[in-house]
This record gives C-alpha cells, structure tokens and sequence, in this order.
C-alpha cells in the first residue's frame, strides 16, 4: 500500500493565478506597477475602506518600516509576546531599539495584556501585539493602556485575514499600523509579500518613501511640471522593500478568493473540535462571541495532554511516520538562544508559553487539503492517542 503523504502547510494557487500571472509577464511589466497599486487598492476595500495601503515584500520589511516610521529609534523598548514569530522582535533590532518580551494570556495564547502595562518604562515608546493563530487580541483593551502611556501600538496581523474583534475588522481598530502578511503558508499568498495598512498619513507617507530608496514622491510630484522624467530626489537612507507587478498579481486573485479560503478554513477547524474533543487534548481557544468575532484559522494548535500515553515529541513523530506533516508554533523567542542570551531571559519568568510550548503542535489545515485527507489526519490522531 502506498503510503500518503500530507505536508503541514500547502498554498492554493490555481489556474487563474497561473494565467493572471502570464499575462503580467507578457506585459513585461514585471516591478512595481499598476497590479501593485491595484493589490493595495483592492486591499483597503476588503478590510472596509477608509485606510492607505502600503505593500511591501514581507512582513518583516513591514514591521520594519512601520516602527521607523512610528520614530522608534535606538535605546527605545519595544513590548512584544514571546509567543511569535522572531520577526516580530528582529525589526525592533534593526533600529538599535530593544524588546521587551511578555508571557502570554493561557487562555487566548495572546499577548498578556496586564502585564504589558506591568513592562511600561519611559523608554517604551510601542507595543506590537500579534493575533495568535487568528486569533484576535482584545484591541480595545489593549489601545487604551497604549494611549494612557503614549505608545504607539503596530499590529502584527500575519495571521488575520480575515479576523475580526467585536465586529471590528483587524486592519480597522485606530492603532498606529497594521502589517499583514503574503508568505506561502500565510491564509493568501503572493509567495514573498505584506502589507501595511494605516489611518495615518503621515506614518502611510513615511512607509512609502521608506519603501523604496528613501526617494521622495511628493519632492517627484512638485518638480514634475519643471523637471525631467529622470529626475528624483532621495530624501533618507531608505530601504529596498518594495513588492512587484508579479507578485501582486498573484495577490490580487488570492484576495478574491479570500473569503472562500476562509470558510473553508473555519469548516475545517470546526471538524477538527468535533472529532477530537473526546481526546486527552487541549484544543485551541475559540473567539469569546462567534456573533461578533471571527477568528482566521490560519492554525489549529493543540497541546497534547500530560495523559495522553505520547509526549508531543514523540505524536509529531508518529504522525510523521504515517506521513502527515506537523509543526510548531512558536518555539517562544525566550527560549532561542539570541533573544535568551542577549536579554538574559528565564523561563520561570514566563511561565505559561514555556508550559504550551512542551506540548503544542500545529496540525495540518489548508484549503488544499480533501476531506478525505483531513479524515486520515484525525484517524490517525485517534490510533496514537486512543
Ligand atoms: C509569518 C510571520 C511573520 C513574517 O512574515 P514574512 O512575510 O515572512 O516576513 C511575522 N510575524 C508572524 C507572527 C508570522 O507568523
């Protein structure tokens, strides 16, 4: 019998993106263009409008631009979960400035907002908090202890798309940023790619000049009447970020396809509880109240109880054998040999990512996957821990 094999994670690229895509590379229009500004204004109408869109090629240059264009800048602390991605941290080195790393909530697996107000200095200038597998973070909450302490507060959406919080669209709560995510895992790809969203104009003017080069539009613009088509003037030592007509062609049929890709997901995840519920595991929180919230299911994490007969080493390697891919989100950046040494961080001082880690596992759940497929993937949880 041959055996199957189910990889963790799978992007949905279909025969429209492949076409879409010819079409861009016989245009031969292949940077920044027209699909470009079209990707970030069909962004904006599917968060609801009322914001500027920045797309740049990854997260990562995202986050970074979002806290240089927030002013952060070396000596400056940086409050994030220890339960991320190290992204979410690594930005806030590339401007000399320092995390400050925080537990997570046991209950939500988001950012301990309590004791983000216990972290405050005056040196913390930000907050990045990040929704946790799709998960959104108590945003209110959250903007009002930012507020009362100035801080500027940056998104780290990587997992919405879509994720909502008391009917309100993550993109649309009044923080500083917001930076999604187009990685191949990530609920839409465009292969390498993110975005920045913001109600901020200047933040949004900063962000584009920024993205590319430091060169300045509007210094373009005012001169364009009397200068030639050459000419252009660099305003800062910018980056080179920018995301291409390609790439944001694969963007704009994913986006279309998004709310699809989301029910999917969210029938998916749903399967998942059911079936496994009678196990010995903790399955994953869910939204406080499925009338307002949505929650993006761009992972299904559960944590392998002390009295299943497997350890979480060893589920992830008998699944491994049966040909099913696993992961596991996030090893907590306290315990990654930089961000350990460097910040001489403990893991008795966070207490519950350290417990989630030693037993999470990431099962597969992409739209990719059959029934059929999911159906093997539960069996088989069921024959190793039943
Ligand atoms: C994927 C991810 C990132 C980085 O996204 P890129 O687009 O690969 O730069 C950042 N933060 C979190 C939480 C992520 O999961």
């Amino acid at each position: 019998m041959t055996q199957r094999f189910i990889p963790f994670a799978l992007p949905d690229i279909g025969e429209e993106e492949v076409s879409a895509v010819s079409d861009t590379l016989r245009s031969l229009w292949v940077t920044t263009g027209p699909k470009t500004r079209e990707f970030e204004h069909k962004f904006v109408e599917f968060l609801g409008g009322g914001l500027e869109a920045i797309s740049v090629n990854s997260a990562t240059a995202g986050l970074h631009l979002a806290l240089e264009a927030c002013g952060i800048v070396s000596g400056d602390e940086v409050i994030i979960p220890t339960l991320t991605f190290t992204a979410t941290a690594e930005v806030i080195r590339y401007l000399g400035a320092n995390p400050v790393f925080v537990d997570c909530d046991p209950q939500t697996l988001n950012i301990d907002i309590d004791q983000v107000e216990a972290k405050i200095t005056p040196k913390t200038k930000a907050v990045i908090p990040v929704h946790f597998a799709g998960l959104a973070c108590d945003m209110p909450k959250l903007l009002s202890i930012a507020k009362q302490h100035n801080l500027r507060v940056i998104e780290d959406a990587a997992h919405t798309l879509p994720s909502t919080f008391n009917n309100v669209m993550i993109g649309q709560h009044d923080s500083d940023a917001i930076v999604y995510s187009f990685y191949a895992t990530k609920t839409i790809t465009t292969g390498e790619g993110g975005m920045v969203v913001t109600k901020n104009p200047e933040i949004a003017k900063r962000c584009r000049v920024m993205r590319l080069h430091g060169i300045s539009r509007d210094a373009f613009d005012r001169y364009t009447s009397t200068k030639p088509a050459w000419y252009y003037e660099v305003v800062a030592p910018g980056f080179k970020y920018n995301l291409t007509d390609i790439a944001s062609t694969l963007g704009l049929c994913q986006l279309a396809k998004a709310h699809r890709f989301h029910q999917r997901r969210a029938q998916m995840a749903e399967k998942y509880q059911k079936a496994l519920k009678d196990l010995p595991v903790q399955l994953p929180p869910v939204v406080a109240d499925p009338q307002t919230d949505i929650h993006s299911w761009h992972l299904f994490v559960i944590n392998i109880l002390p009295e299943a007969k497997v350890s979480r080493d060893e589920f992830i390697a008998k699944m491994s054998e049966k040909g099913i891919g696993t992961s596991v989100h996030f090893i907590p950046l306290h315990i990654q040999p930089y961000w350990k040494s460097e910040y001489n961080l403990k893991e008795t001082d966070f207490p519950h990512a350290t417990k989630y880690y030693s037993t999470a596992v990431s099962l597969p759940l992409y739209t990719k996957m059959s029934d059929d497929n999911q159906d093997y993937v539960i069996a088989t949880i069921h024959q190793i821990l039943s």
